[in-house]
């Protein structure tokens, strides 16, 4: 299995001098296992994906955590949506009540293109969406998180190695939890790979507490009780430049070295 990350930023594309060597593009990343690619969330990340994408025969499926700007504002720029000879799997959101898609961005509004002007053969997976991505062979699994206006994580097996990807949680939110720590802590369990959320640092509390984001030590705290192999933190604030996000890889490497857990503060272009 390899898990990499095109755009890791969170909240709003955020590209400038400073923060160039981590990257300025919102959340996407990318699950492969031979010949099929899993896509989650459709942030700005989507778009160099989809240049390396076009001309390939892979088989593509997009899902997403949940339907925020920085997590769908990229798609309508992915090219392989241009390309006539295209399938692309597209599951809608479903959360509680709600049903979204991605295609409702094309509009001729929101977007110059309509539905109908799309080149690429979309097939989209309205219902059921956890059941169809396990039919294509990702052993997968997902949880509601503490995000406002609700999310998901993803819990992917494949070839005996597993990812869990929650780009946005707060481990610890203020009021009721959606995902008590110890249930985050059965979810995350003895993964090779946490990608969590880790916008937030001690400083930014009591100001950020609720917006549904994680502080950095929560997030070493759960890598540390699920026992996982390498936590890679995830969702930079679009104000932390580079050396603001090595300070925190250092930190978090501090706390998690001593357990024997790997930590890396991703980047565009990281795979594992
Ligand atoms: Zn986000
Ligand atoms: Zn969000």
């Amino acid at each position: 299995m390899q898990i990499t990350c095109w755009g890791v930023r969170g909240s709003v594309p955020a590209p400038t001098p400073k923060n160039q060597r981590y990257g300025g593009n919102t959340s996407c990343v990318t699950v492969e296992a031979d010949d099929r690619i899993l896509i989650i969330d459709a942030g700005t990340g989507i778009r160099p994906l989809g240049h390396e994408l076009l001309g390939t025969d892979q088989t593509i499926h997009v899902a997403l955590t949940h339907v925020h700007s920085d997590h769908v504002e990229g798609f309508p720029f992915f090219k392989p949506l241009y390309e006539e000879e295209r399938t692309i799997h597209l599951v809608d959101h479903n959360y509680e009540e709600t049903q979204w898609s991605l295609l409702e961005r094309f509009d001729g509004f929101h977007f110059p293109l309509t539905e109908l002007e799309i080149p690429a053969t979309i097939h989209r997976v309205q219902d059921n969406g956890v059941a169809f991505l396990n039919d294509q062979g990702f052993d997968l699994s997902r949880r509601p998180v503490n995000h406002p206006g609700g999310a998901y994580g993803y819990r992917i097996s494949l070839n005996g190695q597993t990812v869990v990807h929650i780009p946005d949680n707060e481990i610890d939110p203020p009021g009721q939890a959606v995902a008590p720590f110890d249930d985050l802590v059965s979810f995350c369990a003895g993964a090779d790979v946490l990608v969590h959320d880790a916008q937030y640092v001690q400083d930014d509390m009591p100001e950020k507490s609720g917006w549904g984001h994680s502080i950095l030590q929560d997030a070493c705290r759960l890598a540390r009780k699920a026992q996982v192999g390498h936590l890679v933190l995830f969702h930079h604030d679009p104000d932390r430049s580079d050396e603001a996000l090595d300070a925190m890889q250092a930190r978090a490497r501090e706390r998690l070295s001593p357990h024997g857990i790997d930590c890396t503060a991703a980047y565009e272009g990281l795979t594992l």
